[in-house]
C-alpha cells in the first residue's frame, strides 16, 4: 500500500482562485493605508494613493515605509503639542 502524500497536498493558490483571497491586516501604515496578507497564499496587498488595493510590490513597500515615517513623526509632534499646551 502506497501513501501518495503529493495527492493530498493543499494548493492554496487554487483555493484562492475558487473562493477568493482571505486578507488580513498585517500592518497599519497610516490611518488610511494598510498592508494586507492573504492567509492562504500569502499574497500581499496595500492601499494605493487613490484608495484602491494593489499588489504590494517592493516599490510600494518603499513608499509605505516613507509614509509610515512621516505619519509617526507627525503623531509625535501632535503629542508634544498637546503635552506642551497642557503645561501652559
Ligand atoms: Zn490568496
Amino acid at each position: 500500500m502506497q501513501n501518495k502524500s503529493t495527492n493530498t497536498a493543499f494548493i492554496p493558490k487554487m483555493y484562492c482562485n475558487i473562493f477568493g483571497h482571505d486578507y488580513y491586516v498585517t500592518k497599519k501604515v497610516t490611518r488610511h493605508v494598510k498592508e494586507y496578507t492573504c492567509s492562504h497564499c500569502k499574497k500581499q496587498l496595500t492601499t494605493s494613493s487613490n484608495g484602491n488595493l494593489v499588489e504590494l510590490t517592493p516599490k510600494f513597500k518603499e513608499i509605505n515605509a516613507i509614509l509610515e515615517r512621516i505619519h509617526q513623526s507627525r503623531m509625535n509632534r501632535l503629542k508634544e503639542k498637546t503635552f506642551a499646551s497642557s503645561i501652559c
